[in-house]
Formats: C-alpha cells, structure tokens, sequence
C-alpha cells in the first residue's frame, strides 16, 4: 500500500486533505489524475447502466433532505448509543455496558487485566467476556466513548437550535426512494425498473481508515431497481444484479482472480433484508468490499409512506391492483473501486521484463486510464512542436484526454507515462516531415508502429472502443 499511496500523491491522483494545515485525519483529496480516474468509473457505470440498461432512469439528489426521511430510514434511530471501539479487535461496544462488566470485575476483585478463568468464576457471559478479553489478545484498547449516530449533523437556516437540524445523506439510496411518485408520474416506467444515483454520502465512521477505502465522505452509485413483490422474483433480480456489478468490476479491467462474490449469513443480514452479497477484492491490507447487492424488500418504501402518510403504491394497471414493489439495490463505492483499479494496475518491475528495477508501469484499462494519449516532439525544433501540438489539439477536440510532453528523453517521457496509466504515446521526429508519420507506443507491448497522422484521432478512437 505504501507505494500505492506514495505514487498517488506523487503523481496527483490523491492527495492528503488540509496539508497545509497539517492535514485533516483520513480525509483526501483527488488531484488531476485522480480525478479524471473517479470521473471515467462514474462515466463508465452511467454509460453502462443508465444508457446501456433498458428500464433504468438517472437521478440526482438533495444531499440534505427532510429529516424525516431519516426517520423513516431508520437511521436516526440506529447507533444513537455512546460506543468506544477497540483500536485492535475493533469491535464495538456500548459504554455503559462495559461500565457495568466494569463494576461487576470490581465488585469480584477481579483485576482490570483478567483471564478467562477468573471471568468465568463470576459468571459472565460470553457477551461480557468480550468486553474484556480482544479477540486480538490482552486487553481492549478503547477509543474514547462518543454518543454515536453515524450520520453527520448539520442547521440549517440562521438560527441553530433543535428546530433546524439537518443531516447529511449516509447513503444516496433514500434520495431515490422520496423520489419513487415523481419518476414513476414522470416517465412512465413501471416495474422492473430502476432509478440510478451517483453522489457523495457522508458517515461519520468510527474507524476511518486504509487509504481511500475507508472515509467519511465518498462517492457511491447506487440503483433501486423496483420490482413486483414476491421473493421469487427478488431472487431473480438479486442474481441477475451481482452478475452486473461483477462484470461492471471486470470491464474496468480489474483481474477476475481479485474479485470474490461472498453472501452475508443470517447475523450479518440488516433485519429487512432477505438476501445480501457483497463483490469483493483482494486488497493488500485483506480481502474488503467494494460494493453490496441487497435484497431491501419493501421496507424503504413501506416507512416511506408510514412516515409520509402518504400512499406511495405503484398501480398497476394491466393488473388493476396497486402494491408497493420489492427493491434490489446494487450499491458501488466509487473511491473503493478507484483504489481497486489502482491496486490491480499496479506493476514494479524486478528489473527481468526489459524495464529498469523499481520502475512502475500502471496497466490500467484505457477506459479508466486518465491520460489515454501523450504526444511528444522528439526534439524541441525544427518544426516538430507544432506538428505535436496540432496533433494533440485533434485529439482534444474528439473528447480524448492527451498530454503534451517535449522535456526530457524520449524514454524518460515514455516511462513517466507508463507510471500514470497512459496506453499510448505519439512522437512526432523527422520521418514525419518526410512522410506524414509518427511512432504510436503501445505501453503494455512496448511495440512500436508508424501511423499517418491524419489516422491518429480514428485510429484511436478505434482502441478506445
Ligand atoms: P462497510 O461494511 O465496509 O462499512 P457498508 O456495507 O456499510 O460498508 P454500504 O452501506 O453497503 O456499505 O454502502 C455501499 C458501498 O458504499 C460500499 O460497498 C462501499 O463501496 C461504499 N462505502 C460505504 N462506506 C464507505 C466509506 N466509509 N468509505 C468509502 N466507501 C464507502
């Protein structure tokens, strides 16, 4: 990870949040590079679901809402409780039943750094037992105890009492719910369907962490894919939606060897799930989800109108009943899959493939790649950066990100391109004066080709798709 991370600042893919301000604890920033990274998953997820599938429909989403829709979610309900986290196990636990342990070990004489044996003496469970023994070894390491609600507050308005609180979205996905009526009224789509969301969410984690894997402010795609009510069909659409988020995974050109589709048993489910599976990948700090598939039922919809008062049923009219349809959500981290792409690309030679050892190549598929061309002048005269020049404004103009490059090596340009991704590079020399070619680099084969630098722009365009 250390490299991964030591290249992304370098090269400006991400960078530490606040630096000049001494940073600001697991926040980041994404950079050039980065960004246009982040922007290629997200285009590629729209071009693929939203355009690419029928029945699916865009969104885009207050990030604050109405509080009441955290009501009807269940998040404000949920985590409101003092917890302190194990820094090494990090499980969690409510602070006043680990003061009642406390007490109860005190009462017994049992001192602070017990042993199993002496905890069973005073009869406590296994529950208990854990708030005292890190599955890690020895003691817990506690975090400081904080009332604990994952979402962020925020007031809204002028004045800042109870009446104007307001909360980040923890997750798009409520977004597309509030808004079921309207797109349902607006364009006439009606089950199977979906409504598809990418934006940012915000959790106040309690263990933010790994890089860009874990932070408190993230991008995510999201669908609500709406189906009729019965778990026949969200089975169907359950197995149907982990192929797609799957083969989304694969078509960004990470390794199928890295990508595990594991389902969560019957402790791990939320209460109204019927079904839960998360695409996961190989990272180097462990294997961790990049993204989840859930069987949501009607729960969301069923608050939704509980809370409202409102009846939110979709009417089927060949039917003639209404019901409120069942939702499989297929929920994707943008900056978990940007560090997935990162981490597979990455490729240090040991120095035995003909590249220099230590140099890095990122392998990443053109379609995620941030530069997709360089063009280089072999040197800085004789007419050579203008005909450079004119070619990267030809690519530009075609909506293809190029880089101009004139100081250095030619090798040296060709390796700090393999180090961002590039695919290919173009060096416009002399033979171009003579005949109107320039050398076209494949960065993964190293082979180099003569093109005619009018084909440069199709020739291109082709790869591409
Ligand atoms: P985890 O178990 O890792 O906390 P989750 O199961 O709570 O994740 P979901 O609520 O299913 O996550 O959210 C869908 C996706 O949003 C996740 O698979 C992940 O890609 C992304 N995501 C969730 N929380 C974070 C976070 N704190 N930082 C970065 N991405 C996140």
């Amino acid at each position: 990870m250390d490299k991964i991370i030591s290249l992304c600042k370098r090269r400006g893919f991400v960078y530490p949040a606040s630096e000049i301000y001494g940073g600001f604890a697991n926040a980041y920033d994404f950079g050039p590079l980065g960004s246009q990274l982040k922007k290629n998953i997200k285009d590629y997820w729209w071009k693929k679901f939203v355009i690419g599938e029928d029945n699916i429909v865009g969104l885009d989403s207050a990030i604050i809402q109405n509080p009441k829709t955290w009501e009807a979610s269940g998040h404000l309900n949920s985590f409101t409780d003092p917890l302190v986290e194990c820094k090494k196990c990090h499980q969690r636990f409510r602070v006043d039943h680990v003061q009642e342990v406390k007490t109860k070990m005190a009462e017994g004489g049992v001192a602070a750094n017990a042993v199993m044996g002496s905890l069973d003496k005073l009869g406590m469970t296994k529950e208990m037992t854990s708030m005292v023994l890190c599955t890690a070894g020895g003691e817990h390491d506690f975090s400081e105890a904080r009332e604990f609600n994952l979402m962020f507050k925020t007031f809204v308005g002028v004045t800042d009492d109870s009446s104007s609180v307001a909360y980040m979205r923890p997750e798009t996905a409520q977004g597309i719910f509030l808004n079921f009526k309207n797109v349902i009224q607006s364009t006439r789509v009606k089950p199977p369907f979906g409504i598809a969301q990418i934006g940012k969410s915000f959790r106040n984690e309690i263990t933010p962490g790994n890089f860009i894997f874990r932070t408190r402010e993230f991008e995510q795609m999201e669908i609500e894919f709406f189906i009729e009510p019965n778990p026949e069909e969200s089975k169907k659409w359950y197995e149907y939606w982990i192929e797609k988020a799957k083969e989304f995974y694969l078509e960004l050109g990470i390794k199928s060897e890295n990508l595990s589709i594991r389902a969560h048993d019957e402790k791990e489910l939320s209460f109204y799930s019927i079904g839960t599976s998360d695409v996961e990948y190989k990272f180097p700090f462990g294997v961790s989800e990049l993204g989840g598939i859930a069987q949501r039922t009607d729960y969301d919809l069923s608050q939704h109108e509980k809370v409202s008062g409102l009846d939110l049923k979709f009417f089927d009219e060949t039917m003639g009943s209404k019901y409120l349809p069942y939702v499989v959500e297929p929920a994707l981290g943008v900056d978990r899959a940007a560090l997935a792409i990162l981490t597979d690309a990455f490729d240090e030679s040991d120095g035995s493939d003909g590249r220099a050892e230590g140099e890095i190549t990122l392998r990443l598929n053109p379609k995620v790649a941030p530069i997709k061309v360089a063009v280089f002048p072999l040197i800085k005269k004789e007419g050579l950066p203008e005909i450079a020049r004119e070619i990267v404004a030809k690519l530009k103009k075609s909506g293809i990100t190029t880089y101009y490059d004139e100081s250095g090596s030619v090798g040296r340009r060709y390796r700090r391109q393999d180090e961002i991704g590039t695919p290919w590079c173009i060096t416009v020399d002399f033979d171009t004066l003579a005949d109107k070619t320039a050398t076209l680099r494949d960065r993964d084969s190293m082979t180099q080709e003569r093109i005619n630098i009018d084909e440069i722009v199709s020739q291109i365009e082709g790869k591409l798709r």
